[in-house]
C-alpha cells in the first residue's frame, strides 16, 4: 500500500456546531425559500426513518411515488426481516434442517446479488453469518446489553464456516450444503431496497430524487438547477457533518459505522459490524463511506471495507470495484481514495489529517 499525501493530524479537533438530521448524510438544505418545486416525506420502515426528497414532480404525482417508495421498501422489511417470522426466517429454517425451499422471485434475486457481493468482498460481506450476529445480540431491535458471547461459542460458529458459496439456488429453490448457514441480510437490504425503489421511481418517469434510508441514500438527477449536495457525518456518537460531497447524475452514498448498534461492558464497546474470520467486532474501523452507483453495492462494500480495516480495505474495494471510499480508523485518520479525496469537500476546521491510498496492491 502506498500513501500519497499525508496532511495534518486532526484526531482531537472538534467540528463546529453544525445542525444535523439525526441520520449518518444529510440533504444539505437550501437557503432560498421554501421551494415549490421541491417535495420531502418520511416514513419508517427497515428499522430506519427514510425521506424521500423529490424535485420538479407536481404534488399528486410526488404523494402517489412516495407511496410507491413506501411499499417497495416495506416488501424488503417483511420479506427480509432476520428475526420477526419472514420468507428469510423460513428459509433459515428450512437451511438449518438442510431441506430446500420454495422462495419468491425477489427473494431469489436479492440473494443472487448478495451471494456475488460475498465472493466479490472476500467474504468479509457475508450475510451467511446470521448465527453469529444472533449471538451476540443484534437480533433484537434494542441494542444487547451484554456480556459478550463466551469465546467458545463464538469460535464454534467461525469454524462452523458459514458462507454464501454453500447457498443451492435453482430458481425459486434455496438449499444449502451447510447447515450453520443462516442468513442476515442486514448489510445489504437496505441498499438492495433502495435500488428498488429508485427503478420504480424511473418507471414513473421520476428523474430528480433521493431515496434516502437513514442517512444511506441513492440520488439521481439534480435539485433544480444545482446538484444535489449530501453530508457525510462524523463517526462519534454525537454526529455533527464531517464532510459533504455534490452527487453526479446518478450514485450512491452508503456508511457503515460501528457507532449505529453496540453496548459497552466493562469497558470495551462492542458493535454491530462482525469479522467473519473470528467472531469478534472488528476492532479497528470507526466508518467506511462508500460511493458507488447501485445500492446494493454500496451497502455491502462498506461493511466489507469496515471489516477490511486501514490495512486491507483498498485492496478489497479493487476486487469490488470500488473507486470512493473514505474510511476513518480508530485513531480517528481519514484514508481515502484519490478518488474521492477529488471530491470530498470537509465542512471542519481544520480539516482532519488525510491519507490518500492510490496503491491498494
Ligand atoms: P451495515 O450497517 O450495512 O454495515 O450492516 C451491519 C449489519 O449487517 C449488522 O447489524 C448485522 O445485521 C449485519 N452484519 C454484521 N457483520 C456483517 C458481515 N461481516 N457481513 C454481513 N453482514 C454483517
Ligand atoms: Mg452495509
Amino acid at each position: 500500500m502506498s500513501v500519497a499525501g499525508v496532511a495534518r493530524r486532526g484526531a482531537k479537533r472538534r467540528a463546529p456546531a453544525i445542525a444535523v438530521l439525526a441520520m449518518a448524510v444529510l440533504v444539505a438544505a437550501c437557503p432560498a425559500p421554501p421551494e415549490k418545486a421541491a417535495y420531502k416525506r418520511q416514513f419508517f420502515t427497515l428499522g430506519t426513518v427514510v425521506e424521500v426528497n423529490l424535485w420538479g414532480v407536481e404534488e399528486a404525482r410526488a404523494a402517489e411515488a412516495v407511496r410507491t417508495v413506501e411499499a417497495v421498501m416495506n416488501d424488503a422489511h417483511v420479506r427480509w426481516h432476520a428475526w420477526e417470522p419472514s420468507e428469510l426466517t423460513r428459509l433459515n429454517e428450512a437451511l438449518a434442517e438442510g431441506r430446500s425451499v420454495e422462495v419468491s422471485p425477489e427473494t431469489a434475486e436479492a440473494l443472487r446479488r448478495a451471494r456475488d457481493l460475498a465472493a466479490q468482498g472476500g467474504e468479509l460481506f457475508n450475510p451467511a453469518i446470521g448465527r453469529l450476529i444472533g449471538l451476540w445480540g443484534f437480533h433484537s431491535s434494542d441494542p444487547p446489553l451484554g456480556p459478550p458471547p463466551p469465546p467458545e461459542a463464538i469460535r464454534a460458529l467461525v469454524e462452523a464456516a458459514p458462507a454464501m458459496d454453500a447457498l443451492r439456488i435453482e430458481g425459486t429453490r434455496v438449499g444449502g450444503a451447510n447447515p450453520a448457514v443462516q442468513l442476515d441480510l442486514g448489510a445489504f437490504a437496505k441498499g438492495y431496497a433502495v435500488d428498488r425503489a429508485i427503478e420504480a421511481l424511473r418507471d414513473l418517469g421520476i428523474e430528480n430524487a433521493i431515496v434516502n434510508a437513514g442517512g444511506d441514500l441513492r440520488a439521481i438527477g439534480r435539485h433544480g438547477d444545482r446538484p444535489w449536495r449530501i453530508g457525510i457525518r462524523q463517526p462519534a456518537n454525537q454526529g455533527g457533518v464531517l464532510a459533504s460531497v455534490e452527487t453526479r447524475g446518478d450514485e450512491s452514498v452508503f456508511t457503515s459505522g460501528n457507532y449505529e448498534r453496540y453496548f459497552d461492558y466493562e469497558g470495551r464497546r462492542y458493535h454491530h459490524i462482525l469479522d467473519p474470520r473470528d467472531g469478534y467486532p472488528a476492532q479497528r474501523t470507526l466508518s467506511v463511506t462508500v460511493i458507488h452507483g447501485e445500492a446494493a453495492a454500496a451497502d455491502a462494500a462498506a461493511t466489507a471495507l469496515f471489516v477490511a480495516g486501514p490495512e486491507g480495505w483498498a485492496a478489497v474495494a479493487r476486487r469490488m470495484g470500488i473507486s470512493q471510499v473514505m474510511l476513518i480508523d480508530a485513531d480517528m485518520k481519514v484514508y481515502m481514495s484519490p478518488e474521492m479525496a477529488r471530491r470530498v469537500h470537509f465542512e471542519v476546521q481544520p480539516p482532519p489529517a488525510t491519507i490518500v491510498v492510490d496503491d491498494p496492491a
